[in-house]
């Protein structure tokens, strides 16, 4: 697929006095046009069926959703929820977490994992991330475990597990359960090629469009292989209600829609492809990098040996004062790309009570001033990717 848009002189070689110039094109930094366009039928009809059987919030396209999921991950239950938010909100709450309690996660993240433990009274713990990987450091979880800790929470951050073996270690040594925030990991195995949101005690996944699995809107799910912790989440997302206008548990409404649901069983049935696109994607660039000698200067994703990592985002590491310039480079040249995340969770000012500072995670601290995200999704065209690292070489003058 060709993308329309001006065609910019990306630069100019001289060949025995004839000039040689090569076109640019545009490279969002996603482009869910080029996935929809050959679901649009199915979809479509799909939808047209939740309004025939009025099936628009909980019911039978949710309930196969969650079935659905379930199998994928390889947990036993799969329980829809309103979003990934909304999934660490529910699990923690159902998990009992509350006021006093601690719950030990990396502060490298989107805001949600550490919100969703503020907003229940509850104190992150936050854990530096390794530098490698960007997740949690697990050789750091130990000496944070107090007798208030109710919960480890390990990110699966840009679509690589954390270290779930280790993680798992320490927390049955200290009888804690786990609560994986897979929201960007849908698909990715851990080195024991377990699934995923089936390596803890529960796992939350995220349907935000700019998900690898995204909805037409926002939606999410908790998986778990606990029956009771299953059953509690299911009323927990609705009221806390059974049987009907009966409240034994506080909840609220935490439910999924029918109109998701039925467009992202449409979709599942894609993302293994599609995360396969994304995987020869990365490979493709760490050629291209390495091509162009730029290897030096950029370091390239690290994926720990064994684990499938299914790429939700393609990070670059570079010299943090090549960063920002390199940014407004590509994005002048109209390449998409961002930045996840540009300062960690501890010095949010929403999370300043929780008595943080500048300085407390150098690792976390160092990865928000040093990566940039450029583009990675399935649909990238050869052309495209080389034109990605065609506009980094030009930065650096490779
Ligand atoms: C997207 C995301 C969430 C939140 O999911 P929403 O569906 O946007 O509420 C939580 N944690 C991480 C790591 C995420 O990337």
């Amino acid at each position: 697929m060709r993308y329309g848009g001006a065609a910019h002189p990306l630069g100019r070689s001289s060949v025995r006095g004839v000039f040689m110039t090569m076109t640019r094109i545009k490279v969002p930094l996603l482009d869910l046009q080029a996935q929809y366009a050959p679901l649009r039928a199915e979809i479509r009809t799909a939808v047209d069926g939740v309004f025939d059987k009025l099936a628009f919030i909980g019911g039978p396209y949710v309930q196969a959703l969650e079935a659905e999921l379930a199998a994928y991950t390889g947990a036993t239950h799969g329980v829809g929820v309103s979003s990934g938010t909304d999934a660490l909100l529910v699990a923690l709450t159902a998990l009992g977490v509350g006021p006093g309690d601690e719950v030990i996660t990396s502060p490298y993240t989107f805001f949600a994992t550490a919100g969703c433990i503020a907003r229940l009274g509850a104190r992150c713990v936050f854990v530096d991330i390794d530098p490698k990987t960007y997740n949690i450091d697990a050789g750091q979880i130990e000496a944070a475990i107090t007798e208030k800790t109710k919960v480890i929470l390990p990110v699966h951050l840009f679509g690589q597990c954390a270290d779930m073996a280790a993680v798992n270690a320490i927390a049955s040594k200290h009888d804690l359960p786990v609560l994986e925030d897979a929201a960007q990991a849908i698909g990715a195995r851990d080195a024991d090629c377990r699934m995923a949101g089936s390596l803890g005690t529960a796992g939350c996944f995220s349907f935000y469009p700019s998900k690898n699995l995204g909805a037409a809107g926002d939606g999410g799910l908790v998986t778990t292989s606990d029956d009771a912790l299953a059953h509690t989440m299911s009323i927990m997302r609705n009221h806390g209600m059974e049987p009907a206008y009966h409240h034994e548990i506080l909840g609220g409404n935490f439910r999924l829609d029918g109109i998701q649901a039925a467009v992202l069983s449409i979709k599942l049935k894609h993302l293994d492809s599609w995360a396969d696109a994304r995987r020869q994607n990365a490979e493709h660039y760490r050629e291209l990098f390495t091509e162009r000698g730029l290897d030096g200067a950029v370091t390239l994703p690290w994926v720990r040996p064994g684990v499938h990592h299914i790429y939700n985002q393609f990070v670059l590491r570079v010299a943090a004062d090549k960063r920002d310039p390199l940014l407004a480079h590509l994005r002048s040249h109209d390449i998409g790309c961002a930045i996840y995340y540009p300062s960690g969770c501890h010095t949010q000012p929403a999370l300043k009570d929780q008595g943080f500072k500048a300085g407390d995670f150098p690792q976390t601290e160092s990865a928000a001033l040093e990566t940039l995200s450029i583009p990675i999704y399935s649909e990238l065209t050869d052309e495209q990717k080389h034109c990605v690292v065609d506009v980094i070489a030009e930065f650096y003058g490779a």
